[in-house]
């Protein structure tokens, strides 16, 4: 049988946002000495505003660029994609067709876009195929900044910028008072992970993490004794929530992540988390 108390206490997790679907992880989440947060949708909104757009070939105009790029982004539901088809439908340009869509894991985009090879892409894929991050594409501000390929050859670049969740700041303090350590990883570059870690105080962060790295930092941390909480998203973060003493999926939940992992936070919001954790404190010191 289910002993009284965390059947009431699972009830109560639903309407905070929480679907527990292991039992056990209820009870463990209160022995949460770290907790490694995803940063997109999560400690973020998750929705991204276009704020520059530039072509790197001189016989491409910019709209063209991002029209091309349109066609890729709308087959993808990354927040960047929706950003990026968001900007193209308020400049009212039309999108065309993309054949052989594939998404590059953790790093992008591909597909053939009238006749054309495209790509869009990270920082990171650049780098690892020699390819120069072209002047400019950075500017001062803590901006996401995705690479459009034509052919392998860089032909434009698209930074966008997310917001921090008002939420986000307070659930920090609550986890920081239980003597949690915060974490995060993300697949945005160093800028950014920077930028978003200062601001809300983690006690540290991993930038252009690609999916399986999340499974060697998780590790890493249960090798120095941390019992590790990570959040994640896609079927890619599943390994790594299955890793994790307890695994937590964002968002709707009827993915892999949400299949493996322990609990569902159905509003992405951390403040929810920091509940989970004060209510599985205050139920078991009852329980005792
Ligand atoms: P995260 O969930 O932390 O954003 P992802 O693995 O989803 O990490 O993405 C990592 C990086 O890959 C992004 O920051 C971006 O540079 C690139 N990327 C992924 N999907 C897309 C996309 N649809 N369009 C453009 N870039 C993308
Ligand atoms: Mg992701």
């Amino acid at each position: 049988a289910i002993p009284l108390v965390v059947a009431i206490s699972t009830a109560v997790s639903a309407q905070h946002g929480l679907l527990i679907r292991n039992r056990t992880a209820f009870e463990e989440a209160r022995k949460i000495s770290v907790l490694v947060f995803d940063k997109t949708g999560t400690l973020t909104q998750g929705k991204f505003g276009v704020t520059r757009y530039e072509s790197l070939q001189k016989e491409l105009d910019k709209k063209e660029m991002l029209r091309l790029a349109g066609a890729l982004e709308q087959n993808s539901e990354h927040p960047i994609a929706v950003g990026i088809v968001q900007k193209i439908k308020e400049l009212g340009i039309s999108i065309p067709e993309a054949d052989d869509f594939e998404a590059i894991t953790g790093k992008g985009v591909q597909a053939t876009v009238e006749g054309k090879s495209m790509k869009i892409v990270s920082p990171g894929y650049l780098r690892d195929e020699k390819i120069d991050i072209p002047e400019g594409a950075y500017s001062s501000a803590a901006e996401t900044v995705v690479f459009v390929l034509i052919d392998g050859a860089p032909a434009g670049y698209v930074a966008l910028a997310d917001e921090i969740r008002p939420e986000s700041a307070a659930a920090i303090k609550t986890f920081k008072d239980n003597n949690i350590k915060v974490f995060m990883a993300t697949g945005d570059n160093e800028v950014v992970g920077k930028a978003v870690s200062e601001e809300l105080g983690l006690d540290g962060y991993y930038a252009e993490v690609l999916p399986h790295q999340k499974v060697e930092i998780v590790k890493e941390l249960q090798a120095k004794k941390e019992f590790v909480a990570m959040t994640g998203d896609g079927v890619n973060d599943a390994p790594a929530l299955a890793q994790a003493d307890v695994g937590i999926a964002v968002g709707s939940g009827t993915d892999v992540a949400a299949e493996t992992a322990d609990i569902i936070l159905v509003n992405s919001n951390p403040k929810d988390i920091a509940n989970l954790i004060l209510f599985g404190k205050a139920t078991y010191r009852k329980m005792i």
